[in-house]
């Protein structure tokens, strides 16, 4: 007896021709999150990917690989050999095992036969393990429609046995969309869109705007722990710190004060691009969202969009702040992202911004900065943080 833990993936199944592609570098990325523990084997058995994983590692093997993009779900599990005998004494230790964790009243076996040489057929496997089940143990019957436990037996080169089905993330595994720069303030937005673009297939490099010594050190530190909760999710990545203190300043002097705010998120965008342009990162990926705040309007959307030709990803688009908080606290960035220190964009916030931008009033206030020279500057002064799991 083996204990493994079984992996269900679900969209890349249908990716035809480009499966292996996908396969891939969905195991690459689990054997590199579950590397210190002991290196554990993954393998592909008939289609099904499998990892061995030691009894004491297992717990931290599920919470890790959990994360990894392209799974739906996973089920710790025993592997044995394929013999009726060996089948029904770990179907009825599993069954054992579960009902001490929950409340179990019924079960129903769930055979799986892939491989159609063994000679028990599946239906007849899951009457005589159920039998012996029942004959194991005490107070539990069969429910067929809808029990408490379900009792999975999948035959392959091995048998293999689960009872619990833990819910993943879904998605595409990391990568196999290329590259994307994403625009990491401190709130509760921008590592929930991070997050959702990963999702898709995207790796990500971040990066942020501060206004040091105006906003504080540990401001930094925040969006650090940010950038290090999603590395859990998206691999180490690269976080550019960029300070915009000086541009600020500039807007601030020699700009309308409404307009503060949206110049200041122009000047963010086109930074954002040249650094994306130089690193081959292939998109913008932004928290913004309909009508947050004045600066997420239609036409506010709109000025800020023009400021760039690269494509931005706005995955948050059309959910509600109380939709983008549940995201935030399944994926565990919330207790962060609340703490309560300053970010760039309050440093000079106007009391009125303009909810209704023209873009050529706009660009008219802009033409009275030297705005390559402060991009410049600015990128030149740029650091840059390696963030790890
Ligand atoms: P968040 O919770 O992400 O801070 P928000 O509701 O506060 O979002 P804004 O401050 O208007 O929204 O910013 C909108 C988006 O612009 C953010 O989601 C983020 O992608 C980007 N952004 C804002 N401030 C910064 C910053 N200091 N550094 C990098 N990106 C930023
Ligand atoms: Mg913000």
């Amino acid at each position: 007896m083996d204990r493994i833990v079984s992996i269900s993936f679900g969209e890349i199944a249908l990716k035809g021709a480009n499966r292996k592609y996908f396969e891939d570098k969905l195991l690459k990325h689990i054997r590199k999150v579950t590397n210190d523990l002991g290196r554990p084997k993954v393998y592909k058995e008939m289609s099904k990917v499998y990892i061995e994983a030691e009894e004491k590692n297992l717990d931290e093997i599920i919470n890790r690989v959990k994360k990894v993009f392209g799974i739906v779900h996973l089920s710790p599990g025993y592997r044995i050999e394929k013999d009726m005998k060996k089948i029904s004494e770990y179907a009825i230790k599993a069954v054992k095992e579960a009902i001490e964790k929950k409340d179990i009243k019924t079960f129903k076996v769930v055979t799986k036969r892939a491989d159609k040489k063994f000679p028990v057929k599946s239906m007849e496997i899951n009457r005589e393990i159920g039998a012996d089940i029942l004959k194991n143990t005490d107070n539990i019957t069969v429910d067929v429609h809808n029990p408490d436990l379900y009792v999975y037996i999948d035959i392959r080169n091995n048998a293999y046995i689960f009872t619990e089905k833990i819910k993943a993330y879904g998605g595409l595994p990391l990568g196999t969309n290329g590259r994307g720069l994403l625009l990491l303030s401190g709130g509760i937005d921008s590592p929930v869109a991070g997050f959702m673009m990963a999702k898709r297939g995207i790796a990500i490099d971040a990066i942020h705007y501060h206004s040091y010594p105006f906003t504080s050190e540990r401001a930094e530190e925040k969006v650090k722990k940010l950038a290090e909760i999603l590395a859990r999710y998206c691999d180490n990545f690269r976080l550019f710190s960029i300070n915009i203190l000086d541009i600020q300043k500039e807007i601030n002097e020699k700009c309308p004060e409404d307009e503060m705010t949206i110049i200041s998120r122009r000047f963010m965008m086109k930074i954002a691009e040249r650094v994306a342009e130089k690193n081959n990162l292939d998109a913008l990926i932004t928290g913004e969202s309909l009508g947050q705040v004045a600066s997420q309007t239609i036409k506010g959307l709109n000025v800020t969009n023009s400021s760039v030709d690269i494509p931005v990803f706005r995955p948050l688009i059309g959910l509600d702040k109380s939709e983008i908080t549940v995201v935030s606290k399944d994926i565990d960035t919330y207790e962060t992202s609340i703490l309560p220190y300053d970010d760039c964009c309050t440093v000079f916030l106007p009391k009125h911004p303009v909810t209704r931008p023209k873009l050529s009033d706009i660009e008219n206030s802009e033409s009275l900065l030297e705005v390559d020279n402060l991009i410049n500057k600015a990128i030149n002064n740029m650091e840059v943080i390696d963030i790890t799991i």
